[in-house]
């Protein structure tokens, strides 16, 4: 099937979000609403998206709009036709007489619906239109979400069916996964039920909903909105609308049942506007007070609001193990929501599917869960789950499990797909060394070093596993989210408190020696970076050898925002390409300069065709567009890479003195303007007297370790002033940056 030309019926959130992603595929695309008028602005709505839902802004006049009754002509030429109206049957029905009246023979025709069963949604169809119908279920927002649920049923070409799943692997980039049509599908039966769990045990418990989302959360390896935090993102009332989808279409039997029922206190918020973050607030709700903004959380037991507190449970990284085996009420509730999750899971195998590491997949793309409920039972250990967990009679995959007490159940993972991913390759690969920042696999004649710190965050023992990985070719690269959002602040902040700036200073030079070694290493050093590559995490892709970077990727050298420079080799790298110019050979300011004004305003880039302007990226990098394809394109580069040889050491010819008061210049501008404060001079100094090459001149040639040292003079200096201590404070306690 040859999918050249799309249109899609419907242009809300939904519709919109698939037209843009089509877009980034570079899928001609046009996008139909009742008028006009709403397809324009949901255009509109696209183009200004934070995050963007297009990889290349540019690119928006390539989705075409029009109206239902004008325009519907471009579905005679559509190979595939996505409805995405309002979840309502009669309006669906309609659509699909039309599209069915109009489609080319064999054209494709997919809903959004998140909840009607495809047997309801083609009960009007003719036999033949029924083959090539199914339902399409993105998860929102469509770029950025890796789940595609294909689901299908006993009247689907299976034979098209998966040539639709391929098209959207490889040219849309989603983790597609074909599944029965079962209420819920896989992801939001199991997600949505892990929520009600999560919701009713802690009112149950009498958890506080910070108590609550500190454990069903991080330490779970869930992400950090945890369940309260998550109803309020999602809405109240949407919620409330597909916990009435599932009472409705499950069984009066299905444990869902249980935990779906109507809750006083969530129909009170919904009638008083309390949805969620669209609407006055929700579970938590942001209070204004003497100017003041306060994050307040409601009392489960009466509904009134107080200030949030923070719950420490003083687990840093995913760890179920630790959580279930405390002994405290944390502990209790851990263990009651993730065995019943487990259970729940498990009993639906193979009714909504047969393979259950589908499941576990659909938690990971769709809810960003950092491992799917088979695989939190393999961690907890078969022996030790059977020894706690009580009363699963009747459910067959349990029963069998705990007949054989195999530990080695789990098999291989991501089903779904062929292709070689990372997850594949970790259980077949010899884990040759491991710390608690990194571990190091070999697989083949290569090795991997994966960050497991929260966010990937870099610090000593990072560095010390890429350096003991260089003795044979190098892919970098991480299976969770980011690939790293820099370095480890309360790592760094932990010294400065003690005033141990020499363990800072020694830290700093570690990370620089082992990015030079990176660089220079006999073997090649390939970074395949998606989600974030901030600071230090960017410091580490620009100094390797090769980049291959996921489409959504977020890069950027933002030191400056904590009131500090590059010092890992960011200034010194991002300078050397920037020098490459033919602008930089006509005029020698014209590279620190510019470098310059990217570091100093902290420019990120969202996507490769927003990085390589920036020199984030080079034209060689290569940009993928599925984030499971990163590790076979690594891959290639290593085997097309077998006579590498390292790049030739970089030197700089900086003007110094004259450059560095230029810079000075645009900082007074900005300062009189009252755009950067006094502190924001400093750095901004800094940062000048680094890209200004120091105490040189242009006839002096400078090497790259002449400008490491500058990069750690200007740290040094720096993270020893409270200014920026506070800076790096606000930003861990707040997770965003002081704002001048
Ligand atoms: P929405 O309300 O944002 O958008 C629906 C759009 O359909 C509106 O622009 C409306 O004008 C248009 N519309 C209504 N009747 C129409 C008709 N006869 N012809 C053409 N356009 C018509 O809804 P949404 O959130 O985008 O949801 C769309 C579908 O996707 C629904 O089936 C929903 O269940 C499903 N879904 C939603 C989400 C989500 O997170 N919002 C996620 C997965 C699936």
């Amino acid at each position: 099937m040859d999918i050249k030309k799309v249109v899609i019926i419907g242009s809300g959130t939904m519709g919109s979000g698939i037209a843009a992603h089509l877009c980034n595929a570079k899928i001609p695309v046009t996008l139909l609403d009742l008028k006009t008028e709403v397809s324009l602005a949901a255009r509109d709505r696209i183009y200004k998206s934070k995050p963007p839902l297009l990889i290349d802004k540019s690119t928006i006049e390539n989705i075409k709009v029009g109206n239902i009754n004008d325009d519907f002509d471009t579905v005679k030429d559509a190979d595939w036709i996505v409805e995405a109206v309002v979840e309502r049957i009669d309006v669906k029905h309609d659509i699909y007489e039309k599209i069915f009246k109009d489609r080319k023979p064999g054209a494709i025709v997919s809903s959004n619906t998140s909840s009607i069963p495809i047997k309801v949604l083609s009960e009007k169809l003719k036999d033949n239109e029924k083959k090539d119908f199914c339902i399409t279920h993105f998860f929102n927002p469509v770029r950025y979400m890796g789940l595609l649920e294909i689901v299908k049923n006993e009247n689907n070409d299976l034979k098209k069916i998966n040539s639709l799943k391929k098209f959207c692997e490889v040219e849309l980039g989603k983790g597609a996964i074909v599944c029965n049509d079962t209420p819920g599908f896989l992801g939001n039966r199991v997600g949505v039920y892990a929520m009600q769990v999560a919701m009713t045990e802690a009112m149950k418990m009498k958890l506080t909903i910070e108590e609550a989302d500190a454990v069903f959360g991080r330490p779970m390896g869930i992400p950090k909105t945890g369940v309260f935090g998550l109803y309020d993102l999602i809405g109240i009332d949407l919620m409330a609308d597909v916990l009435k989808s599932f009472i409705k279409e499950l069984p009066k039997n299905d444990k869902f049942q249980n935990v779906a029922k109507e809750i006083p206190l969530i129909t009170k918020l919904i009638q008083t506007g309390y949805t969620g973050r669209k609407g006055k607030g929700g579970f938590y709700r942001m209070n204004k007070s003497n100017n003041q903004k306060i994050l307040e959380a409601i009392n489960l037991d009466n509904g009134s609001y107080s200030p949030t507190k923070k719950v420490d449970l003083g687990i840093e990284t995913v760890d179920i193990n630790k959580l279930i085996d405390r002994k405290d009420k944390y502990g209790e509730y851990a263990w009651s929501i993730i065995s019943q999750i487990i259970k729940y899971a498990s009993s639906l195998v193979p009714g909504i599917t047969n393979k259950f590491n589908d499941i576990d997949e659909a938690m990971r793309l769709g809810f960003n869960w950092a491992m799917g409920p088979f695989e939190m039972l393999k961690s907890i250990g078969v022996k030790k789950f059977f020894d706690r967990v009580d009363n699963f009679k009747g459910n067959k995959f349990l029963e069998n499990l705990s007949k054989k007490k195999d530990e080695n159940f789990y098999g291989e993972r991501q089903l779904y797909t062929e292709i070689e991913t990372l997850g594949k390759i970790k259980p077949k690969s010899i884990k040759v060394d491991k710390n608690k920042s990194a571990d190091i696999y070999r697989f083949r004649d290569f090795n991997i070093v994966e960050f497991t710190t929260k966010a990937c965050a870099l610090d000593y023992d990072s560095m010390d596993a890429l350096k003991n990985a260089t003795d044979k070719p190098l892919i970098i690269m991480n299976e969770s989210m980011q690939f790293s959002a820099g370095v480890n602040l309360t790592y760094t902040m932990n010294f400065a408190e003690k005033g141990d700036f020499k363990s800072i200073e020694k830290f700093i030079k570690y990370f620089q020696e082992t990015c030079k070694h990176l660089k220079y290493s006999k073997y090649p050093v390939i970074s395949a970076p998606s989600g974030l590559a901030l600071g230090g995490g960017e410091e580490v892709a620009i100094q390797s050898n090769f980049v291959v970077s996921h489409t959504n990727i977020v890069m950027g050298l933002v030191e400056t925002l904590v009131g500090l420079v590059p010092a890992g080799g960011g200034c010194k790298e991002l300078l050397w390409r920037w020098t490459q110019t033919d602008a930089a050979k006509k005029d020698p300011d014209y590279a620190s300069v510019s470098v310059f004004n990217i570091i100093g305003y902290a420019k990120t880039a969202t996507s490769p065709i927003e990085a390589e302007p920036l020199k984030f990226l080079r034209p060689q990098d290569k940009r993928i567009m599925n984030r499971n394809s990163l590790f076979e394109e690594a891959k290639k580069i290593i085997n097309n890479n077998s006579n590498f040889v390292p790049p030739t050491p970089c030197t700089f010819n900086l003007s110094g003195k004259p450059l560095k008061e230029k810079m000075i210049k645009i900082l007074e501008k900005l300062y009189n303007d009252k755009i950067i404060l006094d502190h924001g001079f400093r750095v901004g100094s800094e940062l000048a007297n680094v890209l200004s090459g120091g105490d040189t001149s242009k006839d002096k040639t400078l090497t790259e370790d002449d400008l490491y040292k500058l990069e750690l003079e200007s740290f040094m200096r720096l993270i020893q002033t409270k200014e920026t201590q506070q800076r790096i404070k606000h930003t861990l306690s707040t997770g965003k940056p002081l704002v001048n």
